[in-house]
C-alpha cells in the first residue's frame, strides 16, 4: 500500500492560500492575472518549495515550477493555476497546485522513489485577463512577440505593461516554451464548477476531453416602426426572430447535437431599444459547445438553417459572423484509464465526462500526454467567493492524483516491502 496524503496538510495549505488576495468586504479572492496579489501568492509558493526541498524556478511567464526527483529525465507534471477571477473562490486552480504539492510531500516524507522525476507546476494568467491562457500557452510554445506586446485586459491594460510592473521581461515569456521531450505528462486535478457530479453522486470525473468551442454575432434585420400604428401582420419584428430562435434551441440540439451540445444565446441587443417602437435590429451572441467537432459542424450548420428560415417567416435579413471557432481537445486515452483504474481499486465512484470550461490541460495536450480529475463544485458554484468542494472528496481527488503520479512516474523497486502491491494493477 502507498502511504496516504495528509488531507489536515492538504486543507490549511489551501487555507494559508485562500488568504492571499481576499477581500474582506465580498470575501472573494482577487488575485487576477499577473496582479500584485497573484504574484505574492507565487512567492509564497516559491518560499515554500524553497523551504521543503523541492527546487522552485519561475520562467519568463511567471509560471512557478518544483521538482523531487532526478533532473534530466521527462517529468510527470502536476498542477494548474494560482491566479482567479474577480471575487473567486479558493478551490479554482489552487486546488490542483496544492494536491500536486502534496504529492510532493508524501513522497518526500515517504521516501518515496521514481523513475521520472515528479513536477508541479502553478500556472500563470489562466483565466484570461488578457484574453488567453498565458502560462500554458507558453509552456505549450503557443505564444507570439505580437500576442505578447499588444495583449490587453478589458480596462486597456496591456499585458507587457502589467508584466514589467512585476518584474517579468515580457519577451521572456517566449522562452517558458518547454521542450516536449522534457515532460512525460500532465495530470491537473480541478474543482469541476458545475452540477453534474454532485447531481450523479460520483466522488471523481475523469475528463477524456475538453470542449471546443464556438462564438457567432448574429443579426436580425426587420424594420423599426410606431409600436401603436403598425397592425400585427405587418412587422417585421426582429425580437419574435430572436425568440423563435431560441425556442428553436432545444430541438436543434436533439436533432444534430449530443448529450454533450451546449447553445447559448448569452448576450442580447435591440435597436432602437424603445418600448414604443418595433425593434429593426436584434443583435445576439450564439455560442455553441461540444466535445467532438464534426457535431459541433452540424450545430453550426442546423443554426445557419433555423435562422434562415426563421428570418423568412418574419420578414426579416440575417447575418452572421463567425468570432471564434476552437476545436474540442481529447484527453490521453491511457491517462482516462489510468485514472478510472486507480478510482476504482481506491473504491471512489467515478464516471467519465467532458469538461464544458477550458484549462490549462487543453494547452498542455499539444506537448505531452494529459489528463484531468475533477471533484464536485457545492451547487455547482465556481467564480463566486461561496465556491466550495467538500474536504472528503478534496482528499480523494489528491489521492487519486498521487496514485495516478506514482505509476506515471514509476515507482523504483520498494525500500518499503508492501509498496509493490500498489504497481500489481499494471504499468502503462
Ligand atoms: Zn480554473
Amino acid at each position: 500500500m502507498l502511504p496516504d496524503i495528509n488531507l489536515d496538510r492538504v486543507k490549511n495549505t489551501l487555507l494559508e492560500l485562500s488568504h492571499i488576495g481576499f477581500n474582506q468586504e465580498d470575501k472573494g479572492i482577487y488575485r487576477l492575472g499577473l496582479s500584485e496579489a497573484d504574484m505574492r501568492a507565487r512567492y509564497w509558493l516559491i518560499n515554500v518549495l524553497e523551504k521543503e526541498g523541492f527546487e522552485p524556478v519561475m520562467d519568463g511567464a511567471g509560471n512557478v515550477f518544483g521538482r523531487l526527483g532526478t533532473p534530466g529525465s521527462p517529468s510527470v507534471t502536476m498542477g494548474s493555476h494560482l491566479d482567479s477571477v474577480p471575487a473567486g473562490g479558493m478551490f479554482d486552480g489552487a486546488l490542483g497546485v496544492v494536491a500536486a504539492l502534496e504529492v510532493l510531500r508524501v513522497c518526500k516524507e515517504h521516501g518515496i522513489e521514481t523513475t521520472y522525476p515528479l513536477e508541479l507546476v502553478a500556472t500563470s494568467e489562466e483565466e484570461g485577463r488578457f484574453g488567453g491562457m498565458f502560462g500554458a500557452q507558453a509552456i505549450a510554445g503557443q505564444l507570439t512577440p505580437d500576442f505578447v506586446l499588444n495583449a490587453h485586459d478589458a480596462d486597456g491594460y496591456k499585458l507587457a505593461d502589467a508584466m514589467q510592473r512585476v518584474g517579468l521581461e515580457p519577451l521572456d515569456a517566449l522562452t517558458a516554451r518547454r521542450n516536449p521531450g522534457s515532460m512525460r505528462a500532465f495530470l491537473e486535478l480541478h474543482v469541476e464548477q458545475g452540477p453534474v457530479l454532485e447531481a450523479s453522486g460520483n466522488t471523481i470525473g475523469v475528463v477524456d476531453s475538453i470542449s471546443g468551442v464556438f462564438k457567432w454575432i448574429v443579426r436580425l434585420i426587420g424594420k423599426a416602426d410606431h409600436a401603436g400604428t403598425s397592425p400585427m401582420n405587418l412587422r417585421s419584428d426582429a425580437f419574435s426572430g430572436l425568440a423563435d430562435f431560441a425556442h428553436e434551441i432545444s430541438r436543434i440540439i436533439d436533432e444534430n447535437g449530443s448529450d454533450r451540445s451546449r447553445l447559448t444565446v448569452g448576450k442580447v441587443e435591440l435597436k432602437p431599444g424603445n418600448p414604443h417602437t418595433i425593434p429593426g435590429e436584434a443583435i445576439f451572441t450564439l455560442v455553441g459547445r461540444d466535445s467532438d467537432e464534426e457535431v459541433m459542424t452540424e450545430l453550426s450548420m442546423a443554426c445557419r438553417r433555423a435562422l434562415s428560415a426563421i428570418a423568412r417567416r418574419h420578414n426579416l435579413m440575417f447575418e452572421y459572423e463567425q468570432a471564434s471557432w476552437l476545436g474540442p481537445m481529447q484527453c490521453d486515452p491511457e491517462i482516462v484509464s489510468l485514472f478510472e483504474r486507480h478510482a476504482k481499486n481506491l473504491g471512489m465512484a467515478f464516471e467519465r465526462m467532458p469538461s464544458g470550461a477550458g484549462h490549462d490541460t487543453q494547452f498542455m495536450t499539444e506537448i505531452t500526454r494529459a489528463g484531468m480529475i475533477f471533484v464536485p463544485s457545492v451547487g455547482g458554484v465556481s467564480h463566486a467567493p461561496d465556491e466550495w468542494t467538500h474536504w472528503h472528496d478534496v482528499a480523494a481527488g489528491t489521492r487519486l492524483l498521487l496514485h495516478a503520479a506514482l505509476e506515471m512516474a514509476e515507482l523504483r523497486p520498494a525500500v518499503e516491502d508492501d509498496r509493490g502491491a500498489a504497481l500489481e494493477t499494471g504499468q502503462m
